[in-house]
């Protein structure tokens, strides 16, 4: 699952060296390009198939890579959060931003174009500061890991395209923010969070078109993969679903990484299911049919707008808390340096500032609630899949398997880690599940498919 109200959160969080993940790794502290592990790695048979207790299992000397790697991943949060701030304070107390902010007035009357130039200099200025975070939280240690497969330009390419996007949608969302704060000083925060609402379903619905493919390219999974999608197809309708083949994409993720992930996005019609290729080299047939399956669950349990409504509800507490925050916060530390209040475009790194914090704050509740619907999702694929995969517990154990010893899953993340950062169950709580889970043969009701 990926997040609107998360892109919102990191275009406003410009230029963040540290983004929040998307898709079923488990883990939100990825990089932009994200973690992954090994396909050179010989997949050993799914332990314990058919048993009930299976646990996630990885080789010492890999077991040992999954932990140093997600430990820094870790590190990386926590510090990339305290350097976000630390930089925008530095951009603050050096009158960057009242620099930018006169360069913009005697430009311009207009607001929006004052945006245009405030926000692209802020983020050009920012970027350059967390350059060698960033440099090494997307490309050193991916390649320390032995996880990416991108050469340097590529790399760079994609930081330069990331920075366009920050660049014009902070301007916008910026736009509507200053805009909103002169017109309201006492209510914005309601305002702007209503505001957020168009804002974020806008990006959700646009993501798959307009961002996605200036990364990669997606293909519908019918065209590379026949028997399976004619598979997919029987899988659906064992359930009595009606999705098109045409809304279920293969990604070239093999240009960047050897990860393994599949993920849904968009909304309405622009909602899909997209599998990375890398999936579809290192999973067998059954072990896929799994991975959809929980990729449909999202789809066919409406998630996406399940957790908009959520999320947005979330930000609406902390919008609230916002206000009195920045308030605060620019009333004290801005006429040191001669900004002269919130709806001053010089404002933006004290406002950037509280952001970043309130993102840090809601990360265990938005995450809590994605948890949640993963966890749905895992049942939900299941269900599916009886009928259709002859063993669904031990192909999803094997799926799980494969997941997790690709992307460096961490085998045992410290209960502070998992409440904090983690948008899945962790992989062991998972691949436990997807072993014991069989209601089939229990005589129980199936859950999730019922209810469709
Ligand atoms: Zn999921």
């Amino acid at each position: 699952m990926r997040f609107g109200w998360r892109l919102l959160a990191i275009c406003l969080v410009i230029a963040s060296a540290v983004t929040a993940g998307s898709g079923e790794t488990g883990k939100s502290v990825a990089a932009p390009s994200r973690a992954a592990g090994q396909s050179s790695v010989a997949h050993p048979a799914p332990p314990a198939t058919s048993s009930s207790n299976a646990t996630y299992t990885l080789s010492p000397e890999r077991r040992a890579q999954a932990i140093a790697y997600s430990h820094t991943l870790y590190v990386l949060y926590f510090v990339g959060t305290l350097i976000s701030i630390g930089i925008y304070l530095l951009l603050w107390r050096a009158r960057v931003s009242v620099l930018f902010r006169d360069w913009a007035t005697k430009s311009s009357r207009h607001l929006f174009v004052q945006c245009l130039i405030v926000v692209p200099l802020f983020v050009m200025a920012t970027a350059v500061l967390k350059l060698p975070i960033h440099y090494y939280a997307s490309f050193v240690l991916e390649h320390r890991f032995g996880l990416a497969t991108q050469g340097f330009a590529s790399w760079v390419a994609d930081w330069g395209k990331g920075l366009a996007i920050e660049a014009l949608v902070g301007s916008i969302v910026l736009w509507v923010f200053y805009f909103v704060v002169r017109r309201s000083p006492r209510r914005w925060w309601f305002l702007f969070w209503l505001a957020s609402i168009p804002l974020v379903l806008g990006f959700i619905l646009i993501e798959p078109y307009a961002i996605d493919p200036l990364f990669y390219k997606f293909t519908p999974l019918e065209k590379s993969q026949p028997v399976l999608t004619s598979r997919i197809e029987a899988m659906l309708d064992h359930a009595g679903l009606a999705i098109p083949p045409s809304r279920i994409f293969e990604m070239d993720a093999s240009s960047r990484t050897k990860a393994v992930d599949a993920y849904v996005t968009g909304l309405g019609s622009s909602k899909r299911v997209v599998v990375w290729d890398t999936t579809l080299k290192t999973m067998g047939s059954d072990e896929l049919l799994l991975v959809l399956g929980h990729e449909i669950g999202h789809y066919v349990l409406y998630h996406i707008p399940k957790e908009f409504v959520l999320d947005e509800a979330v930000a609406m507490l902390f919008f609230f808390l916002g206000f009195f925050a920045v308030n605060r916060l620019v009333e004290r530390a801005g006429p040191l340096v001669g900004i002269e209040g919130v709806g001053d475009l010089a404002s933006l790194p004290l406002v950037l500032v509280v952001l970043v914090g309130l993102v840090f704050l809601s990360a265990p509740i938005v995450n809590g609630i994605s948890r949640h619907y993963e966890h749905q999702a895992d049942q939900f694929g299941l269900e599916v899949a009886y009928g259709v995969v002859p063993d669904p517990n031990a192909a999803e154990v094997h799926a799980l398997q494969i997941l997790g010893d690709q992307d460096l899953a961490d085998p045992d993340p410290s209960p502070f880690i998992k409440f904090w950062l983690y948008t899945h169950p962790p992989l062991d709580d998972r691949i436990r599940f997807a072993a014991r889970y069989k209601p089939w043969s229990e005589g129980k009701p199936l859950m999730l498919l019922r209810a469709e």
